[in-house]
């Protein structure tokens, strides 16, 4: 098929004009038989590309997705678009229900999988007999993932793979430096030469970049107040800590009058669903989240990411940045710093592993899972799965050392005095090709001046009697820590 022909199923299929940078690309690995790893900023169409090949090969599309709420969705929006043989296999499904679909695996046209559901013996002996036309990896930098609330499945999927032969393998992700994307397809199994990867550069010029250095809570908690209230607009605020998401949207909602919600994985699911949708019909103005919130977000008006705490790394940060501007419009990203921020995602990132006489014990069955500790799950999915103690703990070592480079690169974008757009860039091995006038602050940028002049790679709401820029001005007049409008 020629790009023509793709082109023609594009507009006729789809109703979009032309193919999204990437898309493109990766459509034409697939259909031709190779495996494909697209690293493709939040927004820019991922979904596309497997509906794409989805529309054209015969066969079941199978989706590994790490979320319910974004496997949700994605099965909306397949149903919305017309498709039939849209379903998920979640622990949400009725055991009944679930045994039944999966005994009739070739009535689907696309399947949606939690890593935990297809990794199940008696799911991948089923897949086995189905024509699988492509799988997709959703979220692929899962993989390579690490810390407590890592999802360990994901390392079993080289077997499924294996056990499904290899089908062709759509691995998809808005942030994997290189170091993570030769991770992720070593993990999956794959030769580097048996995997094409499309890469698109994670700058997106409209996000305003922003570092304020504060010197206590307190100080930070005031700088809050005055940005949301002075900002209006859709925003998400991001926090380490669940219980000071939550304290904080309560002091928000009541010093500001505005709608805001907390959401973090303490919620419980219904609520959380609740809060998500209340928040992309427009009915809560912010969302004070742990970084729980945002994978699958397509809201396209968040106008501001804020970062109360500091992430744990900097492809987490451009991760839950990325959610802010997916119109195109001036958007901002701002990290609120203060010393020894740095502490909670060390603390966060920190797996305190029991003795190899405990993990022994437990492999002979002498000792119950919670004698493993605090990060029992995780430990016990290592021992069960052969590893030996001395294995653990060398893994674990090395993974600690990972968090504390992870965690320094982080800190050094929030404290060097160096331009934030070259240091993400620097990050993931890209070459800036240009630099928006509106590009970044760190405390003492000339930003202000830079304000004046029209800005390329900046669209401005012009019917908005506040213009952006100029509420972006007043943003950072506000933010400046030498401003002096700090009571206005
Ligand atoms: P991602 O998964 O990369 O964050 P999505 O797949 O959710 O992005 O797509 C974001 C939005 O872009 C969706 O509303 C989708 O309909 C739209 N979109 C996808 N491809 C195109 C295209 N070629 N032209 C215009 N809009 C597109």
């Amino acid at each position: 098929m020629d790009d023509r022909e793709l082109h023609q199923i594009l507009k006729k299929e789809f109703g979009y004009q032309r193919f999204r940078p990437g898309q493109l690309a990766t459509i034409k690995a697939l259909l031709s038989g190779q495996n494909a790893l697209s690293i493709l900023p939040t927004g820019s169409g991922k979904t596309l590309i497997y509906q794409f090949v989805g529309r054209i090969k015969p066969g079941l599309v199978v989706v590994v997705s790490p979320l319910l709420s974004l496997m949700q969705d994605q099965v909306n929006r397949l149903r919305l678009a017309g498709n039939s043989g849209v379903a998920m296999v979640s622990s949400l499904l009725d055991p009944v229900s679930r045994h039944e679909l999966i005994n009739h695996l070739d009535h689907y046209h696309y399947l949606f999988f939690s890593p935990e559901m297809i990794t199940n013996d008696w799911v991948v002996n089923q897949l086995r007999r189905v024509n699988i036309s492509l799988v997709v990896i959703d979220e692929a930098h899962c993989v390579s993932a690490w810390g407590p609330d890592f999802r360990p499945h994901y390392l079993l999927l080289r077997q499924v793979m294996l056990a499904l032969h290899q089908p062709t393998t759509l691995m998809l992700t808005a942030t994997a430096p290189p170091r993570v994307a030769a991770d992720l397809v070593a993990k999956l199994g794959f030769a580097d030469a048996a995997v094409q990867i499309i890469r698109q550069s994670v700058d997106r010029p409209n996000i305003f970049l922003a570092v304020r250095q504060v010197a206590s809570e307190q100080e930070k908690l005031t700088k809050l107040r005055q940005l949301v209230t002075r900002y209006g607009g859709r925003g998400i605020i991001y926090f380490s800590s669940r219980k000071l998401a939550t304290k904080t949207a309560e002091w928000l909602s009541q010093e500001t009058g505005m709608s805001v919600a907390p959401y973090h994985a303490g919620i419980d699911a219904v609520d959380r669903y609740r809060i998500q949708q209340q928040f992309m019909n427009d009915r809560l103005q912010v969302i004070c989240a742990t970084s729980a919130f945002g994978m699958g977000i397509d809201k396209d008006d968040v106008r501001y990411v804020i970062h109360y705490h500091m992430p744990k790394s900097i492809e987490a940060y451009v991760q839950e940045i990325g959610r802010a501007g997916r119109n195109g419009q001036a958007a901002l990203a701002l990290l609120l710093y203060s010393p020894g921020d740095e502490q909670l995602p060390l603390m966060l990132g920190q797996v305190k592993l029991p003795s190899d006489d405990v993990m022994t014990a437990y492999q002979q069955h002498q000792l119950e899972l919670a004698s493993l500790g605090d990060s029992a799950e995780i430990i016990a999915f290592y021992l069960d799965h052969g590893w030996q103690p001395n294995q653990v703990r060398h893994l674990f070592t090395n993974r600690w050392r990972a968090t504390k480079q992870q965690v320094g690169q982080m800190l050094t974008y929030a404290t060097s005095s160096g331009c934030c757009r070259q240091q993400i860039a620097d990050h993931f091995g890209e070459q800036l090709a240009s630099r928006p006038l509106l590009c970044c602050s760190k405390d003492q940028a000339d930003w202000q001046k830079k304000l004046q002049l029209p800005s390329a790679g900046m669209q401005v709401d012009h019917d908005n009697k506040f213009s952006w820029q100029s509420r972006l001005r007043d943003l950072f007049n506000l933010a400046s820590k030498s401003s002096d409008h700090l009571d206005s």
